[in-house]
């Protein structure tokens, strides 16, 4: 193992003097000597190398194993370890939020600490299969692990694609439940998935990818499944792949990634018609975004019949049926059932929502299935264990495009509630703490984003109520420019929102399309048009009928509510915007039921380069992530505070009085004389449990007096 010198200060509560500028000398120079890791105190500060490090091997996984955060150079290795330590010691469930805006690490962040966790449990050779339990469970732990590591392989082909700002950018969120039983080793799991970005099926800026499954299919199907899909290989053939005119990307190896996704699906236990359904509906989707329409003689016509006829075959539905869902739609009134026939328009947009519907109902489906193959089977393990959990949080990260959308609207939204759990838990924590301890505590400034967190979600009266409301009004046709109008109207004045109505002076806002919301991390415009289709999500009900006729027993699978009858009235189902609010609250209430520790992910520059450290960029995300804030909290006065009996541990040899016991009382005493004898009296207040050191240079004095030994 390559040993690195240490460069500046490993947590940023040692420094000197604290504010933005030593925080960003203290980060940068770190950076350029290839340390990416740094710590507020628990807090895992981590900057996007952009490069391969060799600082991920099992000599570091041994390194890590079992230590303490401060025994060793910061790394993301520590924090998982003492979350699995939290968990293995105390049954305590824990989690880990990883937060940062697109393409700061946080992927590749929960990668790494799960294949961390996955070194450091079920060690040992394995034993022989002989029909034990023992054997049985370590067995089973091992597919446990192989199976939670290949899953990712999956939901990246599925749920990632190249945006202009990441090219592996995952477009839904992902909070995985990792079970460990009483030994500490991993028996399974859940994962939870948040809204995936389904309207890059149909559309993709320039410079952009549809989701990396396409190109992995295209690039590499042999020629055998090519032909029995009905496609070839050309990506420039079909609409819904080459719109951002990208199809390529230098640090993709799409044929390689095919072959991977292949066995993590054996893997998985997908089975061969599994896998068939799967390309099938891709295929399928590729043909759908071929077909056109026209309006000949006032009738509408369906161009392109060959790909209908392709998407029939594929999806398994007849012809007919198909080529009526695409131009007409069923109006049932009053028990009245009437047929209507699309506009042009019309047509174009229940294609689009058809083939965003397929892709969001197999991207489920495929978490469904993962979550089969990794639940707990408790008929595995000893009777009476006892299960506790860590939780991975890997989400997508803040983001402003050159054209925001409703996507851009729910993940800034998301971003915002983050923010919101960091700032009470991190606070909270610190406050228990004190109390606990008996200590006074003082109170730090920082800002609290609650305000913009209320001006999305609050009931009546925040953005996301505002659409609903116009999504309810049936009566008259609603359009985006009225959405705008109600929330002009509604918002004014709101110190976070502004549009061209509520500031006639801000040009740069298009009138009666754009509005601003300045969040946490920076403002952001947003384009109202397509923001009430998008919260609707309507998919016309002849498609959930088509779908639930399919032969293919998975695709039937997947539209249960096709099974319904025309005449029956279906409730309005909750909008878009609602699942994904309520969704986030309930992600919000189990992460703050658990012991969060925290990975915040920087980027150092926006050109992907390892070298470049674009100082603006960094200090811009290291002031919204509240990171000086956090210093000042975790500092509130003490930098550092330990339990006595490990603090003594550490240091008793560095007192005649300690060394090597201390016969006159308890470890609280025996502390309380070492640090009378070196002098540090007025530096120190001691805690129930711990004591807490004011000055980082007492630790220094102190760390240094112990190697000096
Ligand atoms: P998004 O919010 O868009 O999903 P993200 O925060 O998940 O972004 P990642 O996909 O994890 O970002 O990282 C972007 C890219 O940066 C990776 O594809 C990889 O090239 C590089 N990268 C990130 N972390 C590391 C690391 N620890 N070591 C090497 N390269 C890294
Ligand atoms: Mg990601």
């Amino acid at each position: 193992m390559a040993t690195t010198r240490e460069v500046g200060v490993g947590d940023f509560v040692l420094m000197d003097k604290i504010d933005l500028d030593n925080f960003m000398e203290n980060l940068q120079l770190r950076f350029k000597n290839g340390l990416i890791y740094t710590y507020i105190g628990e807090v895992c500060v981590s900057v996007n190398p952009y490069k391969t490090m060799n600082i991920y091997d099992q000599s570091y996984v041994e390194k890590y194993k079992g230590r303490e955060l401060f025994e060793n150079p910061p790394h993301i290795f520590a924090i998982a370890d003492a979350s699995h330590k939290v968990m293995k010691q105390q049954r305590k469930d824990t989690c880990i939020v990883i937060s940062g805006e697109s393409g700061s690490g946080k992927t590749e962040a929960s990668k790494i600490i799960m294949k961390y966790i996955a070194a450091v449990t079920n060690q040992g050779v394995l034993p022989r299969l002989d029909g034990t339990d023992r054997a049985k469970g370590k067995h089973e732990i091992e597919r446990v692990k192989n199976v939670l590591i290949q899953s990712n392989s999956i939901l990246e082909a599925f749920g990632n694609a190249k945006t202009n700002r990441n090219d592996n950018s995952s477009r839904f969120g992902k909070y995985m439940d990792i079970h460990f039983d009483f030994k500490g080793d991993p028996i399974g799991g859940h994962i939870s998935n948040y809204l995936l970005e389904k309207s890059r099926v149909t559309t993709q800026q320039a410079g952009e990818r549809n989701f990396h499954c396409f190109y992995q299919l295209l690039t590499g199907a042999n020629e055998d499944l090519l032909k029995r899909l009905s496609i070839t290989r050309n990506p420039d053939q079909y609409f819904f792949v080459r719109q951002g005119n990208a199809a390529k990307v230098g640090t993709i190896n799409d044929k390689f990634e095919f072959r991977d996704v292949t066995t993590s699906l054996n893997t998985l236990q997908f089975s061969q018609a599994d896998q068939e359904t799967l390309w099938r509906v891709i295929a399928a989707i590729l043909h759908l975004g071929n077909v056109e329409f026209d309006i000949n003689e006032e009738k509408l016509e369906i161009k392109k019949s060959k790909s209908v006829d392709h998407v029939a075959d594929l999806l398994q539905v007849p012809k007919r049926d198909l080529e009526t869902a695409l131009s007409e739609r069923v109006i049932a009134a009053r028990g009245d059932i009437m047929r209507k026939e699309h506009t042009e328009t019309e047509a174009s947009f229940g294609r689009d929502a058809f083939a965003k519907a397929i892709y969001e109902r197999l991207f489920n489906w495929i978490v469904k299935k993962i979550n089969a193959a990794i639940a707990v089977d408790s008929s595995n393990f000893q009777k009476n264990y006892q299960s506790s959990l860590i939780g991975v949080l890997d989400i997508y990260g803040f983001e402003i495009f050159d054209n925001n959308s409703f996507e851009q609207f729910c993940i800034n939204y998301c971003n915002e509630k983050l923010q919101q759990l960091f700032i009470e838990l991190v606070l909270k924590q610190e406050q228990e703490e004190y109390n606990r301890e008996g200590i006074e505590w003082t109170n730090i400034e920082y800002f609290n984003n609650q305000i913009i967190c209320d001006l999305v979600e609050a009931p009546h009266k925040g953005v996301m109520a505002i659409m609903d409301d116009a999504c309810k009004m049936t009566a008259e046709k609603v359009t985006d420019e009225m959405l705008l109008e109600n929330m002009d109207r509604q918002l004014q004045g709101h110190k976070h929102f502004m549009s061209r109505q509520t500031k006639q002076s801000e040009k740069s806002l298009r009138h009666k399309i754009d509005f601003r919301i300045t969040h946490y991390a920076g403002d952001v415009t947003y384009c109202i048009i397509g923001f009430l289709d998008k919260n609707k999500d309507t998919l016309f009900q002849d498609f959930k009928r088509l779908l639930y006729s399919s032969k293919d027993p998975n695709l039937k699978d997947m539209w249960p509510e096709g099974a319904q009858h025309i005449t029956q009235i279906t409730k309005r189902p909750p909008t878009a915007g609602t699942l994904f609010k309520t969704s986030m609250q309930e992600l919000v209430k189990t992460l703050i039921s658990k012991e969060p520790h925290y990975i915040r992910c920087i980027k150092p520059n926006e050109v992907k380069s390892p070298t470049n450290f674009d100082y603006e960029r960094v200090k811009h995300q290291v002031s919204y992530l509240g990171l000086i804030e956090n210093v000042r909290v975790r500092r509130a006065g003490f930098a550092y505070r330990q339990r006595y009996d490990k603090f003594l541990k550490r240091y008793k040899m560095i007192s005649q009085f300690t060394w090597p016991n201390f016969r006159n009382g308890s470890d609280h005493d025996a502390v309380r004389v070492l640090m009378d004898e070196k002098g540090y009296a007025d530096d120190v207040k001691y805690g129930k449990t711990k004591i807490f050191i004011r000055s980082p240079k007492t630790l220094f004095a102190l760390e240094n007096a112990r190697n000096q030994l």
